[in-house]
C-alpha cells in the first residue's frame, strides 16, 4: 500500500489478562502479514499495565501460542519494565498541558455521565478541585477540536474525543497506567509508524492521536483497523464471546492450517474456508490489501 512508511515498524500488543483467542490470532496474522510483506519490523509488546489483571503465566502462554502459530517477531518489550519512562513522560506532559487529579471511581462516572452511544464520558468533575496525587487518578484535559485521519482500510475518519470520552485518564487511582497512555508513549518512543488493530479499537484512535500531539511526537503513526471475526449470523464477536482459548483448541487437536483458514474466513478475508499454511499468509494479506486499496480508490473517484 503506497501510504505505508518505510521502513515499516508495527507491533502486536496483547494484554496478558487471559489466554490468546481467535481474535488475537486474526490480529497477529494481519500484523505479521503486513510487516513481512513490506519488509517491516514487529515489536511484540506485552501490555501488562493493569497489575491486578495481568499474570506472568499468561505471558508465558502467549509466547508459546505465538511460537506454535509460527508468527515470529523481531523485538520484545513489556510495559511493566517501563515504569520510569511513563513517569518521565507524565512529568513532561505536566509542563505543557493541563493535568489534574481525579478522585472519581468508575461507578461515580457511570452514574453521572453515560454517553448515548454507551461510552463512558468523563465530565471534568475534578478539574479545578486541586486534589493531590495520593490515591487519586491522573487526567489530562483534551482539546475540544475534532481530529481526522485516513485509516488504511476504513478511509477518512473524523472523531471528537472531548465529546466521546472527555478528559483522558492517564493513571488510575491504584497507580496503574492506562491503556491509552502506555500505548501512546510506547508507540511514540518505539517509533511505531503503523498501528494494525481490530475495528473494535477504532474509537481509541482520535484520542490517542491527540495524546501523541500533546507529548510532542512529530510523527503520529498511521492506523489500519481490520475487520473483526463474525459469527455465522453476522454478529461481531467481542472479546467476551471467545470462550475457547487457542490453548484449549490446541489441546482438542486443531492444527494451525485449519485455525488460520477458519479465522481468515470468519473475518471475511478469505471468501471461502480452506486450510491455510503459514507460507500462504503473505499472499493472502497482499490480495486483501490490494482489494481494499481498489475499493478506496473507487470511492474517491465517486
Ligand atoms: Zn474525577
Amino acid at each position: 500500500m503506497d501510504d505505508f512508511k518505510i521502513p515499516l515498524r508495527t507491533r502486536f500488543a496483547p494484554s496478558p489478562t487471559g489466554y490468546l483467542h481467535r481474535g488475537h490470532v486474526l490480529n497477529a496474522i494481519m500484523v505479521w502479514g503486513v510487516a513481512r510483506l513490506y519488509g517491516g519490523k514487529i515489536m511484540l509488546r506485552v501490555e501488562d499495565h493493569d497489575r491486578e489483571r495481568c499474570r506472568p503465566e499468561y505471558e508465558t502462554a502467549l509466547l508459546e501460542d505465538l511460537q506454535w502459530l509460527g508468527l515470529e517477531w523481531d523485538e520484545f518489550s513489556r510495559q511493566s519494565d517501563r515504569e520510569e519512562i511513563y513517569l518521565e513522560m507524565l512529568d513532561a506532559l505536566r509542563m505543557t498541558e493541563h493535568v489534574y487529579h481525579c478522585q472519581c471511581s468508575r461507578k461515580d462516572i457511570l452514574e453521572n455521565s453515560m454517553q448515548p452511544g454507551g461510552e463512558l464520558w468523563y465530565p471534568g468533575t475534578c478539574d479545578n478541585l486541586d486534589l493531590d496525587e495520593k490515591d487519586n487518578g491522573v487526567r489530562v484535559v483534551l482539546p475540544t477540536y475534532s481530529t481526522g485521519f485516513d485509516d488504511s482500510i476504513l478511509g477518512e475518519q473524523i472523531q471528537t474525543p472531548a465529546l466521546q470520552c472527555g478528559d483522558i485518564l492517564l493513571r488510575d487511582r491504584k497507580g496503574n497506567w492506562t491503556y491509552h497512555f502506555a500505548c501512546v508513549v510506547d508507540d511514540f518512543l518505539q517509533k511505531i509508524n503503523l498501528v494494525i488493530r481490530g475495528e473494535d479499537l477504532l474509537e481509541s484512535t482520535g484520542r490517542q492521536m491527540m495524546l501523541h500531539t500533546m507529548l510532542a511526537n512529530p510523527n503520529s503513526p498511521k492506523y489500519l483497523h481490520h475487520p473483526l471475526i463474525f459469527e455465522k449470523n453476522g454478529v461481531k464477536m467481542s472479546k467476551r464471546d471467545f470462550s475457547m482459548s487457542i490453548r484449549e483448541e490446541r489441546s482438542k487437536g486443531i492444527n494451525r492450517e485449519k485455525l488460520f483458514g477458519e479465522v481468515l474466513y470468519s473475518a471475511g478475508i478469505l471468501p471461502a474456508y480452506r486450510p491455510v499454511a503459514v507460507g500462504e499468509l503473505l499472499q493472502i494479506t497482499e490480495i486483501y490489501l490490494f482489494r481494499i486499496l481498489q475499493k478506496k480508490q473507487n470511492l474517491r473517484r465517486k
